[in-house]
């Protein structure tokens, strides 16, 4: 049994809380270890670790920052099976997904090499007579990261990555479900030549997280996760005057118009509904044929792939997905199933008798497709997070568009088609923070930015990309004169005036 403690000033220290989570391992079932739940104080504690030395990595150069980035990504590729396998066991998804989950962790990484480029201030010469005017980017100080279960490596990495380039040092809060990884990713930090007490690791849940939100020393809180606990986290960071980035739930949706690709369309929704077995905030949850014709070819063409999709414990290099996270999701899941065909949607490919020979004791889940549902259905209105694709068919392009503009969530969407005329004006007007044009999980590249609209995101900057080197800095403004300026006397004009 592991016990997995917390990390903090360069080295694993145990919990004393007394107080634990479980760690399953998903495609058996089995209790594999257990996570400490961080008090107060043990937060406080690394909290004042990484006060005490980020003022001496603020002061180093960013080019040397970059450098330990440089060592750090040298250090994960050089494990990235045996990391890959821990991240599969403790989330359920499969090695070569758990792959992608590292690595578009990494590229974020890659872009931070290139930090002392975004960090540049300004400069005006000359702005009045003998006066310039420029501006810095300072680190913010000690700034905390609250991350979700479903990409353990990818999320870690897009805060501290841009966080620590820019010299702040960063105290991490991962999911309880599993924390192996980042744990991991600590060590390979202080192998790759960072200092001790810039990345810390605090374990915990709600007690740790609103320490931290309460913390004066934390001066940035960045969160992903579900909508409610965004929604809380925001609040409550912003009412003690921290800046905050929250990014929640999702129900992506994907239009397909008429004179779009059939068989390009049946992959990418198979790969965006299924793949992770659904559990991805650019999943693609809801399919929405325009016309009657296109809905009927892709519902036909759509239950055999679904039906033959091929679920497998994690470790089976040939799966499609593997099991769900717990035996709680995999039972949330299978409710709202239920409450589909409650609904009075058609369930046409029902996966929630699927057993796993051999893994009887495993989260598993078949794939579940439903035909006809209708905007006013809890399963179209609510995150399922799980296997389970909703057909919503529309009768024009406007009804639609209409869907991803009305929805709750502005995660990410997607429009099938041939059509460049569509697809540009679908860009233009979807009320969506990121869309695909024939792309179904359009999450942008690292130098982009990454973020949801509407309930899908909370605050002003999104993640990674420019925009993360803003949040992260705070920008300083000087106005300066040399002697030569102030040799005739009192000013009382304003200068720039002159
Ligand atoms: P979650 O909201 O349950 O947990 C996220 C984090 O918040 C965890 O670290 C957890 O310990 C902490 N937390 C949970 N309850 C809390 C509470 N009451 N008070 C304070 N902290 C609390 O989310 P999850 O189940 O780990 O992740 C899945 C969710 O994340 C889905 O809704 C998914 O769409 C979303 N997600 C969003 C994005 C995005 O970029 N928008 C990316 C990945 C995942």
């Amino acid at each position: 049994m592991r016990e997995v403690g917390h990390f903090i000033g360069g080295k694993h220290v145990a919990g004393t809380s007394g107080r634990t989570a479980e760690i399953f391992q998903p495609m058996d079932g089995t209790v594999q270890g257990r996570v400490a739940l961080a008090t107060p104080n043990e937060v406080r504690a690394a909290i004042a670790n990484a006060k005490a030395a980020q003022p001496a990595w603020a002061a180093t150069n960013p080019q040397r920052r970059a450098r330990v980035l440089r060592k750090f990504l040298d250090l994960v590729e050089a494990e990235y099976d045996s990391l890959a396998e821990l991240l599969a066991r403790e989330h359920g998804k499969t090695i070569p997904d758990a792959k992608g989950d590292i690595q578009r962790g990494l590229e974020v990484v890659e872009v931070c090499l290139g930090s002392a480029h975004m960090l540049k201030g300004e400069f005006t010469d000359n702005a009045g007579t003998g006066i310039d005017v420029y501006s810095m980017r300072q680190p913010l100080g000690v700034v905390a990261g609250i991350t979700p279960f479903n990409f353990p490596a990818m999320i870690p990495l897009w805060k501290a990555g841009p966080a620590i380039a820019s010299g702040n040092a960063f105290i991490l809060k991962p999911s309880e479900r599993d924390p192996g990884v980042p744990m991991r990713l600590a060590e390979l930090f202080i192998e790759a030549g960072l200092p001790a007490g810039i990345f810390n690791v605090v374990n915990g849940d709600k007690e740790a997280v609103d320490t931290i939100l309460d913390d004066p020393d934390i001066k940035a809180v960045g969160f992903v996760g579900s909508t409610p606990i965004a929604q809380y986290i925001y609040s409550r960071a912003t009412a003690n005057g921290k800046r905050a980035q929250c990014f929640g739930g999702a129900k992506n949706h994907m239009i397909i118009m008429p004179d779009a690709d059939m068989d390009q369309t049946v992959d990418a929704l198979i790969g965006a509904g299924y793949g992770s077995a659904g559990e991805r905030c650019m999943a693609i949850s809801v399919a929405v044929p325009v016309g009657k014709d296109t809905a009927d070819r892709l519902v036909e063409r759509l239950i055999p792939r679904v039906e033959s999709l091929k679920v497998g414990p994690s470790t089976d290099m040939t799966a499609d997905y593997g099991p769900v996270v717990t035996q709680q999701a995999l039972d949330r899941i299978k409710g709202y199933v239920d409450l589909g065909v409650k609904e009075g949607a058609k369930l046409v490919v029902d996966g929630r008798g699927f057993k796993m020979q051999g893994y009887e004791n495993g989260y598993y889940m078949g794939g579940c497709l439903f035909d006809h549902v209708t905007p006013d259905m809890r399963i179209y209105k609510e995150e399922i997070f799980g296997p389970v694709l909703g057909i919503v068919r529309a009768d024009t392009y406007e009804d639609a568009i209409r869907l991803p503009n009305e929805h709750e969530y502005g995660n990410g969407v997607a429009i099938f088609t041939r059509d460049g005329d569509a697809a540009r004006d679908f860009a233009s007007r979807v009320q969506v923070g990121m869309v695909g044009i024939n792309v179904p999980i359009p999450v942008p590249i690292a130098y982009y930015t990454f973020g949801g609209w509407k309930g899908s995101g909370f605050g002003d900057l999104n993640q990674h990309g420019p925009d993360a080197f803003r949040f992260y800095t705070k920008t300083k403004t000087v106005t300066s004169r040399w002697p030569s300026g102030v040799k005739n006397g009192a000013e009382f004009v304003i200068p720039t005036m002159k």
